[in-house]
């Protein structure tokens, strides 16, 4: 057991938060955890969960209070078809919660405060190609990131490196690129591509309509690693001496196409894709891993096909439960 520390998990309702509840615990710490919302798909095993708002300075006071570490993960977010329509109440939403949170945190005491920000915030610039050079952390200016959500990450960045540097606290800073696992959302409209093909994929199997809708022509590259691996990756950092922003992702870029192939396989269904307007984000993103191994001597090691195997078994059950439920509404209705 590590040590009786008491940690703050915000957006602890949501899909990482919610894992890294359960990774904390396994570890022996006791855990608070923080959202407007419970978690939708398991309970939580937080020693305390409470519902509390943080866009309210109160609620942060309240959140922090007899906090050791706080990983502040709570954030107004979604897939490219959210972020690339909600701007203004993604730059207001989130902006109020990481002022709020960590100046809270810094009245309250707490020692160590790790923000979780986003390969969103490299600049639009250098990720004009499908065949992009991996981003390293100092490619972050000048800034140029993509959409207000992207903006805000990086001021929110700024914002813990000058309380690192002015104040008491310790700041952390990751920058997630497209993590994704089971219990995260999959449908609604914030789902990211890989519930969201897994969703579609699952649909074709279990209805045997075999058509799956793609936005752009799928040749946009990116990169996907697997939740376990990202509460590994946390946690090290958490418990590094390294202060600077750390990517943490798989650095194994593929197509959106090639995501859909994979899925396809694992499912064991065939399927045919096609390619509508929609949103689609920066051409070409993946990770430079290189810092990483220097900062923690570890990177993620969870394959891509064995993550998406986890996730999609998953998925289809939710998708089939889904229809299911819908047939015996129907039913019930004729
Ligand atoms: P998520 O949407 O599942 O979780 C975020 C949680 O924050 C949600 O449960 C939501 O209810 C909560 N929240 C939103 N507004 C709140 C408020 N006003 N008060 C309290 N809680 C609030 O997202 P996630 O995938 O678990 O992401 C966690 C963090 O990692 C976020 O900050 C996100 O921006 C960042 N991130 C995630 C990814 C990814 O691929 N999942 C990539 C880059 C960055």
């Amino acid at each position: 057991m590590s040590s009786q520390k008491r940690v703050l998990v915000t957006g602890a309702g949501g899909f990482i938060g919610h894992h890294l509840v359960g990774y904390l615990k396994q570890r022996g710490y006791w855990v608070r955890g923080v959202d407007i919302k419970e978690p939708e798909y398991a309970t939580t095993v937080a020693d305390e969960f409470e519902l509390l708002d943080l866009r309210r300075w109160d609620s942060c006071l309240q959140a922090t209070r007899q906090i050791d570490d706080v990983y502040a993960l709570a954030a107004d977010m979604g897939g490219m078809g959210f972020i690339s329509k909600n701007h203004a109440l993604i730059l207001h939403n989130n902006a109020l919660i990481n002022l709020h949170t960590l100046e809270a945190a810094r009245v309250n005491g707490v020692q160590r405060y790790l923000y979780t920000s986003s390969a969103c915030i490299y600049p639009e610039y250098l990720q004009t190609d499908a065949n992009v050079t991996p981003l390293r952390e100092e490619d972050a200016y000048p800034a140029q990131p993509q959409d207000a959500y992207g903006w805000e990450k990086l001021v929110s960045e700024k914002l813990c490196e000058y309380y690192s540097a002015e104040y008491a606290i310790e700041t952390r800073t990751v920058r997630f690129h497209n993590i994704f696992g089971p219990l995260g959302t999959w449908d609604g409209g914030r789902e990211k591509a890989p519930a969201a093909m897994c969703r579609k994929v699952a649909m074709a199997k279990l209805t045997g309509n075999p058509e799956i809708e793609i936005w752009g022509d799928g040749e946009q590259t990116r990169s996907f690693c697997y939740i376990d691996d990202c509460l590994e990756g946390l946690y090290r950092l958490m418990g590094s001496d390294y202060v600077e922003p750390l990517n943490l992702g798989q650095d194994r870029m593929v197509t959106i196409n090639q995501l859909v192939d994979i899925i396809a396989e694992i499912a064991g269904v065939n399927v045919i894709k096609k390619h509508i307007p929609g949103p689609q984000g920066v051409r070409g993103r993946n990770s430079d891993n290189t810092r990483l191994r220097e900062v923690l001597g570890w990177e993620p090691e969870i394959a891509l096909e064995e993550g998406l195997a986890r996730t999609y078994a998953w998925i289809e059950d939710q998708v089939r439960a889904k229809l299911e439920h819908t047939e015996v509404l129907a039913g019930v209705a004729s």
